[in-house]
């Protein structure tokens, strides 16, 4: 008996089964610009292997001017479907299902060429798009069209149309970026007009036995976005021009409240798919930060969806679902929502991966071979680095000692599991637990690993990660004054008025523990209060007519650092802004360009600029130092001077930026290739 019996039972569309409940949501990994479609074609088959139902594809664009940015993939040419029957082949011959997203950008595409239902420019992007007239529209549709009758040429499942987070047809449908007086605007009846005949001619192109996904905007999260019951009437629509099945979209783009990140709780809006069941015959598909079958389940067996997608979850760990089907959910690699190596990566032009799994879109490049000699390994340093290399060293036959000094694994993770938002942690030690006593590493806790611990080792890799910078301020052995590491250890009282010296990643994370008492990511409505989002029944968009209400901060932080920047600006490309509004909501004052003139009792003495001008007094309790990181290397240069030969990787490698996406990438490469 399964413990997941909604999550893994079989889905029949009539014309054809999904072997379980569980879609791989749309992502744009940036593989298929690559060129290289054998990597392509890994990528799914691997996640088919998995076991996973149902796969979109990263959206296709329909034409050039409905490309998020130039150059970006679609199915123009004969070429173009012989390269996609390579993924679709693939994936079929390795069990699985495959739908290609069709995603036209509108006014979001990043080219000057963009085209939207009005000439309104949206505050994501530089290009006013233009109006499209009648002709346009009509080439749009037919674009569209021809794109999902390649398509099936291509050998795909299925389309899913992307109609949601702001894209083209959502456009149409909401007065906030439709403006038209002609039949495609003004009354809902005309602004539902576009989506609902592009489902209607997709499907009469396609065929009754082709699997169609309209992705609808179920609460837009903008100012004049759709009420609910323009949603249901458009459900109903798209559901009678030939559907198969509504999948949801949580929030356009632009909106200003998070809805993937790992801030935000786990299945924080499966009660607005919830919602639209009943009131559509077709299956409806639910998401956004579902990541555990746990969750999944749960999501299913109230009731709040047919199906479940996930993303990202399937980059963190292709096997989910076959994991979950076998009892072994606790091997599932967890995605911790930190976007850091995908959806940051997209939107710097980069390749995706995945902070806990490098192998994510370079299944092809990053291969874990069986050893042809085991060998005797040793790791120093049990942090993500260290637990990489000794994971991967292991999988492939190594015989690995892992060493700490501290009495648990996961090094800085256990810290950053103790910051409100962060609480994803938790569980990717726990990972790591589970998966270094079942590949049979042995352990040295409390052990401080001496030049004779490691002599009989045949290779020594050191991941004894950083210490923290000395940022050498007059009257910092104070009292008052304490480090990052004692505070989100709880091993220190901190005062009611506190100064962080230093706004990285770290002084953000610290800043955020110390005003929040209690983590809305753990209590649903409290963060739904925080962020302002309402039912949508009641509140057009999904925005509540307060306004974003959070709690009362738990303490008076002043955040610093000596760059005249923006603070924050470093921060992940697609979470910065959250940090940053998160902590104006807590009234965290801000300033940079300081310098730190000294630390007395009264509190933290600065000035401005290289002329030391405005000399002020941040009163202040307690000031924490979080003023970076430099690396543990005594032991490495120890082990060096002697002559030993010895792998450095992680914060004691470099530490400059380090963060755990580097160092589980850095321990993975090092260790796969010994
Ligand atoms: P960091 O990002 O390098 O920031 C160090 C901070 O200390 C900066 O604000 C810097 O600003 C200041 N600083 C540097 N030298 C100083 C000195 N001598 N005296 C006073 N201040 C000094 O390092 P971190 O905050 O320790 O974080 C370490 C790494 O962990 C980061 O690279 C980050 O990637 C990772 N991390 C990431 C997240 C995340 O949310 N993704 C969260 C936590 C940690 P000024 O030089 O302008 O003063
Ligand atoms: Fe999830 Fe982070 Fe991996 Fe992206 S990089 S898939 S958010 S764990």
């Amino acid at each position: 008996m399964t413990q997941y019996p909604h999550l893994l039972a079989p889905l029949d569309l009539g014309f054809t089964t999904l072997k379980n409940r569980v879609v791989m949501g749309s992502m744009h990994t940036g593989l298929e610009e690559t060129g290289d479609w054998n990597r392509v074609a890994e990528f799914y088959a691997t996640r088919a292997r998995g076991g996973v139902a149902l796969m979109v594809t990263g959206g296709m664009a329909p034409n050039p001017e409905g490309g998020v940015f130039p150059g970006a993939a679609g199915l123009y040419t004969d070429q173009d479907i012989a390269n996609h029957r390579i993924v679709t082949s693939r994936v079929h011959d390795a069990g699985g299902k495959i739908a290609m997203q069709i995603l036209h950008a509108g006014r979001y595409a990043y080219s000057a060429k963009c085209v939207a239902p009005s000439a309104i420019k949206s505050p994501i992007s530089p290009f006013p798009p233009h109006e499209l007239d009648e002709e346009g529209i009509e080439k749009q549709i037919s674009d569209i069209v021809t794109a999902a009758r390649r398509a099936r040429e291509a050998g795909y499942d299925g389309v899913e149309v992307m109609g949601s987070e702001g894209y083209f047809l959502n456009q149409f449908l909401v007065t906030h970026t439709n403006k038209r007086t002609d039949r495609w605007g003004g009354s809902y009846e005309n602004r539902m007009r576009l989506p609902v005949e592009v489902v209607r001619r997709v499907r009469e192109a396609v065929g009754a036995d082709f699997i169609v996904i309209y992705r609808l905007s179920m609460i837009d999260l903008i100012p004049e976005g759709s009420t609910w019951d323009e949603v249901v009437q458009l459900a109903r629509a798209v559901e009678a021009a030939g559907a198969s099945i509504i999948n949801t979209g949580i929030g356009w783009h632009e909106a200003r409240i998070p809805t993937i990140a790992t801030s935000v709780p786990r299945r924080a809006f499966a009660w607005v798919t919830k919602k639209l069941m009943g009131k559509v015959a077709i299956p409806v598909i639910t998401s956004n930060r579902i990541n555990t079958p746990d969750v999944a389940e749960s999501v299913l067996a109230e009731g709040c969806a047919d199906m479940v997608s996930m993303a990202r979850p399937f980059l963190a760990d292709p096997d989910f679902v076959a994991k979950a089907a076998a009892g072994k959910a606790a091997e599932i690699a967890p995605c911790i929502a930190c976007n850091q190596a995908c959806l940051d990566h997209t939107f710097s032009g980069k390749l995706s991966s995945c902070l806990v799994n490098p192998r994510a879109c370079h299944e092809t490049e990053l291969t874990i071979t069986t050893a042809e000699t085991p060998k005797r390994i040793a790791v120093v340093g049990a942090g993500p680095a260290g637990l990489a290399a000794s994971l991967t060293a292991a999988a492939r036959g190594h015989n690995v000692t892992l060493f700490d000094k501290a009495s648990q694994i996961g090094g800085q993770l256990n810290l950053a599991k103790q910051v409100p938002g962060k609480e994803e942690f938790w569980g990717l030690v726990d990972y790591y637990q589970t998966m270094v006593a079942k590949a049979g590493i042995t352990l040295a806790l409390e052990t401080v690993a001496t030049a004779d611990d490691l002599a009989g080792f045949d290779t020594v890799i050191i991941a004894t990660g950083v210490v923290p910078r000395d940022p050498v301020i007059p009257g910092q052995d104070g009292p008052n004054v304490v480090s990052y590491i004692d505070v989100l250890r709880g091993d220190v009282q901190v005062g009611q008025k506190v100064a962080i010296i230093g706004a990285g990643g770290i002084g953000f994370d610290v800043a955020e523990y110390l005003v929040t008492d209690h983590s809305p990511t753990d209590h649903l409505p409290d963060w739904l209060q925080e962020w302002g989002v309402g039912d949508p029944a009641e509140a057009r968009g999904g925005l509540r007519s307060q306004g974003p209400q959070p709690g009362a901060p738990a303490r008076q932080v002043t955040l610093l650092q000596r760059k005249a920047e923006k603070l924050g600006k470093r921060l992940g490309k697609t979470t910065g802004w959250i940090h940053r509004a998160g902590l104006q909501m807590k009234n965290v004052q801000m300033i940079g360009g300081v310098n730190y003139d000294k630390i007395d009792a009264t509190g933290l003495h600065i000035s401005q600029g290289e002329t030391r001008s405005n000399p002020s007094v941040i009163a202040a309790d307690t000031i924490v130092l979080c003023a970076g990181q430099l690396p543990e290397r005594r032991l490495a240069d120890q082990l060096i001077a002697a002559g030993q030969a010895v792998h450095v990787i992680g914060g004691a490698d470099v530490a400059a930026e380090l963060d755990a996406k580097r160092a589980i990438d850095q321990g993975t490469r090092v260790a796969a290739s010994l």
